[in-house]
């Protein structure tokens, strides 16, 4: 048990340093950089050694580490993907919207798919990155910034106001979603409220902020939950507690024998199509660039590519014990049943026998139990990570999760222990 609950504090510790998808590659990176990790320059060339560790970033917002094979360039690679992105509120430019009594509110627009009604009344604040004025154009300097105290709150209207709102109640999210962040005397106090505040927060001057991402994050921290704490809350479960588990297992193995790799991509919530997304070359071509930087040929990278395995990880359906008719009758994971085989007959998913074959005797050896999620035949399924990098690079590989609810709202929950059962799995993958 006294594992279950280390691991359990460290995800925890990992999620509330993480609100959003810059701060969760900037806590990577920072640990990457404690465990004598190399920071790459994607501009530079690079001399990699065998049994090297080295990590990039690509726009702040998503990161790939590896380290190098002893057993040269055509040796293979082990991947476990993930991504940093969660749903959420996106602050749009000029945000600042005043109302009677001088109430400052901002205008957001909505990230990806969340629970909208998830997000009332909730102590929020901001995160994201601020792109600052530098002596190049071409290359204007990034700071990440969170603040860490409560600025903002969505207060949901008065039940006295609409009496049916309990029997189902639409949400407009340019209406319904815009949060508060102040009451100002002159209306004019709320001219660049927030550059004003973004400026002190990072210490520099208004003027020099060219442009930002913020993103509105629930303050509250992840807990455990439950009689005996078997459960675990958050926010961004999807997909934080893989992106944990992937470099927990990274720093805690050493095999050799193929490169071992963790690529945490984002934008997943809205489809993997940007320069830092799955559905982008950017994984293919780091691939490409290690075997060329270990004096390996095309061809090398091509036999590579064939002995490599991925596991894409991203979390999955637990089964809710409230709405059982939602799921597969002879398929449904339970929370704190192990980590999750995700297996679709129209190959939504990259699994198929073989590779979920590979997963369970990985499982296996670990000495962890695994299960596997299909949908229920009426309902549609989503997708993730491991298809859609499957027409940039054919790699054999699994999709699979742990077992979360409430997928996708502002605070999602799991069972504790699977976490370590997912990295006893992540860490038996890497040294096999
Ligand atoms: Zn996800």
């Amino acid at each position: 048990m006294e594992e279950v609950k280390v691991i359990a504090r460290s995800l925890m510790e990992f999620l509330d340093k993480s609100p959003v998808n810059f701060l969760a590659v900037k806590t990577v990176a920072s640990q990457l950089d404690d465990a004598g990790f190399v920071r790459l320059d994607p501009r530079e060339s690079w001399e990699l050694r065998p049994g090297g560790k080295y990590y990039i970033t690509k726009n702040s917002s998503a990161i790939f580490a590896f380290v190098i094979s002893t057993e040269g360039p055509a040796s293979g690679f082990r991947i476990i993907s993930a991504h940093s992105d969660s749903p959420c509120l996106r602050v749009k430019p000029k945000a600042e919207m005043i109302s009677d009594g001088g109430i400052v509110k901002l205008n957001v627009e909505v990230y990806g798919g969340p629970i909208l009604y998830t997000w009332f009344d909730r102590p929020l604040s901001l995160a994201g990155r601020v792109v600052l004025r530098s002596d190049d154009p071409l290359n204007p300097r990034t700071e990440i910034v969170r603040f860490d105290r409560p600025l903002l709150t969505i207060p949901h209207l008065a039940i006295h106001f609409n009496r049916a709102v309990n029997e189902g109640n639409p949400l407009s999210k340019q209406k319904d979603m815009l949060p508060v962040i102040a009451i100002v005397r002159d209306a004019a106090e709320k001219d660049n409220m927030l550059l004003r505040c973004v400026a002190e927060a990072v210490g520099c001057k208004m003027e020099d902020i060219l442009d930002f991402d913020l993103s509105l994050f629930d303050t509250t921290p992840a807990c455990l939950v439950g009689l005996d704490e078997e459960f675990l809350t958050s926010g961004r479960l999807d997909d934080l507690s893989m992106v944990h588990g992937a470099m927990t297992a990274l720093l805690e193995t050493s095999s050799t024998k193929q490169t071992r790799v963790m690529a945490i991509f984002d934008n997943e919530e809205t489809g993997s199509g940007t320069k830092q997304g799955a559905a982008s070359p950017v994984l293919m071509q780091l691939l490409r660039r290690v075997v060329a930087c270990l004096g390996g040929s095309d061809e090398d990278y091509l036999r590579s590519i064939d002995k490599s395995f991925m596991i894409s990880a991203d979390n999955a359906h637990a089964y809710h014990p409230n709405y059982p008719e939602k799921y597969d009758p002879t398929n449904h994971p339970v929370v704190g049943g192990g980590p999750v085989i995700k297996i679709n007959a129209n190959c939504k998913y990259m699994t198929d026998a073989e590779s979920a074959a590979v997963f369970k005797s990985i499982c296996e050896k670990a000495g962890v139990p695994c299960q596997y999620f299909v949908n229920h035949s009426d309902v549609a399924g989503g997708s993730t990570l491991g298809n859609i990098l499957t027409s940039q690079i054919d790699l054999r590989g699994v999709d699979m999760g742990e077992a979360i609810w409430a997928m996708h709202s502002v605070r999602e929950t799991m069972a504790t222990r699977d976490h370590a059962y997912t990295i006893r799995a992540f860490k038996t993958f890497f040294d096999l």
